[in-house]
């Protein structure tokens, strides 16, 4: 199936990004929130990234302009999703908000539409289970920011058939990005490997072995990293790595997943990283 109108639900720090990408490759893009404030900050972001790589001569104003042209926004989920052949969800990480937003897309969308989502750790084969569409169920996951960064790792659920597989892997390759095809366990690829290591280096806080700052030097000088783990455990929010070491710790039921004491005792204290002002460092 051929790919050429795109529904992108949520346009927060994800779904603005991925509709920016998708407008830029060509496709038309429909933008769903549940707020028209959120739709309108969508809109000024994406604006905003455009405007920028016009300045630095990436793209020129005449593609900035046809690339908001061919996003529209709504809040009405039903109207924005029946038309579209790929609809790609990047609402809140909450899984019963989820399976809500799957389930009216299972009723409202083309038969063929192929249903998508951004999720960091929910399971894509739960998420499909939901739906009578598992064979046109799979995981899209874009990283931050989404017009910078080239990895989309495409996860198969249990069902997901070849040729959706096929059909997302090309429409990904359009929008510029590298897939790597990953098999439906928790974390992925990514967040398997990347957790496990800001959770060691955070056991290395709690233990007294180096500063945060030497920790962070160790991984940047040493391992040519561009960021140093606890510098990077900020940016992403330490509740949103405390909730996917939980996932891998609950999915795949070995110790060595089990989040460290000092995680738990920053989420607790509201330490969350960029986000809350505080965290290994401060903002
Ligand atoms: P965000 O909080 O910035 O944005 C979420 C958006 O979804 C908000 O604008 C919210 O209003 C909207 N939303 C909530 N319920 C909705 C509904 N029922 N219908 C339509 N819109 C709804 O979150 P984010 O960081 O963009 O994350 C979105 C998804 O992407 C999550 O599943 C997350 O795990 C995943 N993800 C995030 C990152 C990251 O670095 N932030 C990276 C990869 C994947």
């Amino acid at each position: 199936m051929s790919i050429s109108t795109i529904t992108v639900i949520g346009g927060g720090t994800m779904g603005n990004g991925i509709a920016h990408v998708a407008a830029q490759s060509g496709f038309t893009v429909t933008l769903v929130d549940v707020t028209e404030a959120a739709t309108e900050r969508a809109i000024k972001t994406i604006t905003g990234n455009l405007e920028r790589q016009v300045k630095k001569e990436t793209i020129t104003a005449e593609q900035m302009a046809e690339t908001l042209g061919r996003i529209s926004t709504t809040t009405d989920l039903e109207q924005g999703a029946h038309q579209a052949d790929l609809v790609i969800e990047a609402a809140s990480e909450r899984l019963e908000i989820k399976r809500q937003i799957f389930a009216t897309l299972d009723k409202v969308c083309k038969p063929e539409a192929i249903l998508a989502s951004n999720t960091s750790s929910i399971s894509i084969t739960d998420l499909a289970g939901g739906t009578g569409r598992a064979d046109k169920f799979i995981g899209m996951h874009f990283f931050n920011p989404v017009p910078v960064m080239k990895l989309c790792e495409i996860i198969r659920g249990l069902a997901t058939s070849d040729q959706t597989y096929a059909t997302i892997k090309s429409m990904a390759e359009t929008m510029g990005k590298v897939p790597v095809e990953v098999q439906d366990y928790p974390g992925f690829i990514s967040n398997r490997i990347l957790m496990p290591m800001i959770n060691e280096a955070i056991y290395c806080v709690m233990e007294g072995i180096a500063s945060v700052e030497d920790i962070d030097t160790v991984m940047k000088l040493g391992m040519a990293h561009p960021m140093g783990p606890l510098t990077l455990a900020d940016f992403i929010g330490l509740d949103v790595c405390l909730s996917i070491m939980e996932v891998l710790h609950t999915g795949l039921g070995d110790s060595k997943y089990r989040p460290c004491p000092l995680l738990r005792k920053m989420v607790a204290a509201g330490h969350l990283g960029r986000k809350s002002g505080k965290g290994f460092y401060s903002y």
